[in-house]
Parts: structure tokens; sequence; C-alpha cells
């Protein structure tokens, strides 16, 4: 228990806080130094791998881009597949669609139409939820395709813009590092 504590902590000092970017008034959380250390990424795969373990996961959605660093890490470890989220126009197959509400206009995110089937059960991860935005469209997404049962993965959850609030009540949203902004 200690050393599950102290790991997390770990984690969290490891993520590098840049302050006003993108734009003025973000604090945006940098993942690039927790991945670049051989210690943190293990400490983070073996996390979250025994988090979700004993589940039967079948699948495990990363979403573009950031999405795409743990979650075939995490594939792997759980004997899962791994099914990338893309933004518009970069799956090459036919798709299913979600749009959604940026801060300025809309954005869409695609899966392959072929991608899941009603036997899964599917582990969506990002890096990071804010305002849980990008996240609703991809469980609307893959809730709207059918499968068994959805798990919700984040490294980072910054909890003072409450985006798990925006998910129905029993969802299952996991985060390993919590920052208040
Ligand atoms: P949201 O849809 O508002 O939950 O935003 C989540 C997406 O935007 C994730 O894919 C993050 O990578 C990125 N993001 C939003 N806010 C931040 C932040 N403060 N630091 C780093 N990434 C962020």
């Amino acid at each position: 228990m200690k050393t599950a504590l102290a790991n997390l902590e770990k984690l969290k000092n490891g993520v590098r806080n840049i302050p006003d970017f993108p734009i003025k008034g973000i604090q945006f959380k940098d993942v690039t130094t927790l991945f670049k250390s051989t210690e943190l990424l293990a400490i983070a795969s073996k996390t979250l791998t025994d988090e979700y373990r004993g589940l039967g996961i079948t699948k495990v959605i990363g979403i573009e881009s950031r999405g795409f660093i743990m979650a075939p890490i995490l594939a792997l470890n759980l004997q899962a597949g791994f099914i990338p989220i893309r933004k518009e126009g970069k799956l090459p197959a036919d798709v299913y669609e979600e749009e959604y509400e940026k801060e300025y206009g809309k954005d869409k995110i695609q899966i392959h139409k072929d991608a899941l089937t009603s036997e899964d059960i599917i582990l969506i991860h990002d890096d990071l939820l804010a305002t849980g935005g990008t996240m609703h469209a991809a469980y609307n997404l893959i809730n709207r395709i059918g499968v068994k049962k959805i798990y919700i993965n984040f490294l980072i959850e910054l909890e003072d813009l409450k985006g798990r609030e925006i998910f129905p009540k029993d969802t299952d949203i996991r985060s390993l590092i919590k920052y208040s902004i």
C-alpha cells in the first residue's frame, strides 16, 4: 500500500506542467516527461494493468493521439487487442463517426466499422480527462456500436473541470493521477 502511494506520487511528479500552453490560461500537463523515464513508464504500465486485470477486457481502445502511447501497452499486458479511434479522415476502411463540440467549433472522431463485436469488453484509454468532451464522444461511439461492457481510463484527471459528471452515473471511470487546477 505504501509503495503504491509512493509510486502514484512519483508519477504525479513525473508529469511536467507547462503554464499558458497552447493558449493563455491553460495548465498543460505534459506526459512526455513521464514516458521518457524507464521507471515511471514501468510503474504506469504495471499499475494500470493491475487495475484492469481479471475483468475480461478483450479490446483496448486508444484515442488519437496521446491515447496511443499507453493503450497498446495495456492491450499487450491484458492479452487484448488494440483499436485506434482517430480524427476524421485518417482511417482507411469504412467507419462509424461521432461529432462533438470543442471549445471552438466541432470535431469528429471515427472508428473502423469492423473493429468491435457485441461480445467485446472494452477499455477506452486517453491520457487526460479535462471537460470530458473527447471521451464522451468515444463512449457514445462505442455504445452505439453495442458491446458487452465499457471501462474508461485516464492517466490524468483534472478534477475541478468535473468531466466525469457528463457520463451516466454508473460509468466505470478510473484515473491514476488527479490534479486540481
Ligand atoms: P476534454 O475533451 O476537454 O476532456 O480534453 C481532453 C483531451 O484534450 C485529451 O486528449 C488531452 O490530451 C487534451 N487536453 C485537454 N486539456 C489538457 C491539459 N490541460 N493538458 C494536457 N492535455 C490536455
